[in-house]
């Protein structure tokens, strides 16, 4: 189970619509099972509409900050403008990072769908209860 409060889920969805059709991307720092913040990352994937690719120096200098901060690394998220909230081929290469959770938000429908999961080996992959805290 991943908790992450109201507030920080409703910036992810509001960083996803905003920069639609592309995808976003970020990572999430907290404690435990605990979101507690969020850093977006530029997507610099050339086909940024259909996979993300982090910006690998804000990447680093986001892990440095959080390490600073006495947090840890709970995960990724990112966005599918169009397509359900499933992990593509692409985002399996995510296996890299067997402890992290995977945040996808999809706005394919018209309430924006957020599932997350963690990839254990590039076609295991695990779904997670995610909670929603009120703010
Ligand atoms: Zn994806």
């Amino acid at each position: 189970m991943i908790l992450i409060p109201k507030e920080l889920l409703d910036e992810i969805i509001a960083h996803a619509r905003r920069e639609a059709p592309s995808e976003v991307c970020g990572w999430l720092a907290g404690e435990g099972n605990e979101v507690r913040r969020v850093y977006p990352v530029p997507n610099v994937a050339e086909d940024s509409e259909v996979r993300f690719r982090m910006d690998p120096e804000v990447q680093l200098s986001t892990m440095r900050e959080i390490r600073d901060l006495g947090l840890k690394l709970t995960g990724t998220y990112h966005s599918h403008p169009r397509t359900s909230p499933v992990l593509s081929a692409w985002d399996r290469g995510l296996a890299a990072y067997p402890e992290a959770v995977h945040l996808i938000i999809s706005l394919a429908t018209r309430e924006p769908e957020v599932r997350c999961y963690r990839i254990k080996e590039p076609f295991i992959t695990v779904e997670l209860a995610l909670a929603c805290q009120p703010t």
